[in-house]
Parts: C-alpha cells; sequence; structure tokens
C-alpha cells in the first residue's frame, strides 16, 4: 500500500528505455529485460582478445556489448547519473547467473576499479563497487576493495583515443599493499571496457607489486 503510494507520487522509469514501470520495485521493463538480461550474450572470449600482446589475463566477460544493444548504454548512464544503484547490482548478479559457476571456480577475491576520492564525493558511490557486490552476492567470493587507490583525478576517456586513453590512466592509479591477495586470483571489475587501457592500468599496477593472475568482469563492452 505504501509503495503503491510512493509510487504514484514518484513513479519509477525503466533504467534503460524511461518508460514508466508498473512495479515500483522493477529496475528495467520487461522488453528491456529481456534484450539485456535473458538475450545477453555474456561473452568470455573478447576481451582477452582485446588484451592481447598488452596484457594477459585468465578470462573476461561482459554483459553486453553496447554497440548492438542502445538499451546497455542508458543503463550504464543511468547508474552512473541517475544513481540507479540496485540497477548495477542486479545486472551484475545476473552476469554471474549466466557466466555460472565454471567461471568464477578459480577466482579467489574481486577488486573492484576505484574511483577518485573527489568523484566520490561528488557521485557519492562507486558503481564499479555496485558491480563487485552483485558478483558476491552470487558467488560468495569476498571483495577486496582496499588494494587500488586512484591518486591522480583523471579527465573523462570519452573522447579520446586509445593512447591518449592509456597516457590519461597509465598512472592513475596506486597499490596499497594487501599481502592476503599475494598469489592469488583477482577478478577486477570494472562498468565498461572500450580500449581496456583502465583494466590494463590496474593490473599492471598490482602486478608490478605481487605476483598475481587477473581476471576481467565488466557489464558492458564498447
Ligand atoms: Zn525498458
Amino acid at each position: 500500500m505504501l509503495t503503491d503510494l510512493i509510487h504514484l507520487f514518484f513513479p519509477k522509469y525503466c533504467g534503460a528505455c524511461s518508460k514508466t514501470l508498473t512495479t515500483p520495485i522493477d529496475e528495467l521493463c520487461l522488453a528491456c529485460e529481456n534484450e539485456l538480461i535473458f538475450e545477453s550474450e555474456a561473452n568470455c572470449s573478447d576481451l582477452k582478445n582485446a588484451l592481447r600482446g598488452r596484457l594477459k589475463i585468465i578470462s573476461g566477460a561482459y554483459l553486453n556489448d553496447y554497440n548492438k544493444k542502445e538499451g546497455m548504454q542508458k543503463a550504464l548512464h543511468s547508474i552512473k547519473y541517475h544513481k540507479r544503484r540496485k540497477l548495477a547490482v542486479i545486472l551484475a548478479e545476473q552476469l554471474a547467473i549466466k557466466l555460472g559457476k565454471s567461471f568464477f571456480k578459480k577466482i579467489d577475491y574481486i577488486v573492484p576499479v576505484p574511483l577518485h576520492p573527489k568523484k566520490m564525493k561528488t557521485r557519492g558511490f562507486n558503481q564499479c563497487l555496485l558491480i563487485a557486490q552483485g558478483i558476491r552476492n552470487k558467488t560468495s567470493i569476498p571483495i577486496v576493495s582496499d588494494c587500488l587507490i586512484r591518486k591522480e583525478f583523471t579527465e573523462s576517456q570519452t573522447n579520446k583515443n586509445r593512447l591518449e586513453r592509456w597516457e590519461n590512466v597509465e598512472n592513475a592509479f596506486a597499490f596499497k599493499n594487501e599481502p592476503s591477495i599475494k598469489n592469488k586470483h583477482l577478478l577486477l571489475v570494472d562498468d565498461v571496457f572500450t580500449t581496456g587501457a583502465t583494466i590494463e592500468a590496474c593490473i599492471k599496477t598490482i602486478q608490478r607489486k605481487i605476483l598475481c593472475d587477473c581476471s576481467v568482469i565488466t557489464l558492458a563492452k564498447a
């Protein structure tokens, strides 16, 4: 009853197509849920191929290619700029279910890409941590969120080419010693994989200091 009233005065919109939702607990309308979750390819080979020659990862997966699914781009926008936190968690949970136990079998820890403290202050949350939480909810793999810090406030990557993106993030991260992750298999989590520059910078920052295996998960590939 109370949720019905709240919904009447504060209607909720689909996080991907902005259609008014009939039930206030949902994050996506049925059509978008179908497109982004049930019809997701949950691709497991592209990211590894995209990083070939630059970085060796054990495996990499994402929920959707957002050039093929416009709704995915809108969903990421809703998460970041309209604070649709639950949407990030739900999409990550569904990705974990899609990938199944075999993908996570050898992974010891989940490591979300950190946000710069300044950005954290303005946005109020780190979307990569929310995605990590969604993965953890379905796999019970612990999150280690303090082994990487973002020391440089980087400009938006949106209008940069591959080289500029790499130069922009190359030295953006620092490793904070976390002995428990040594010789372990880490799952790096980001919201979107574009050129892979951010993930590459994160993994190289960690592997410069310790030996470990790394895999990657993102909600989308651009
Ligand atoms: Zn929709």
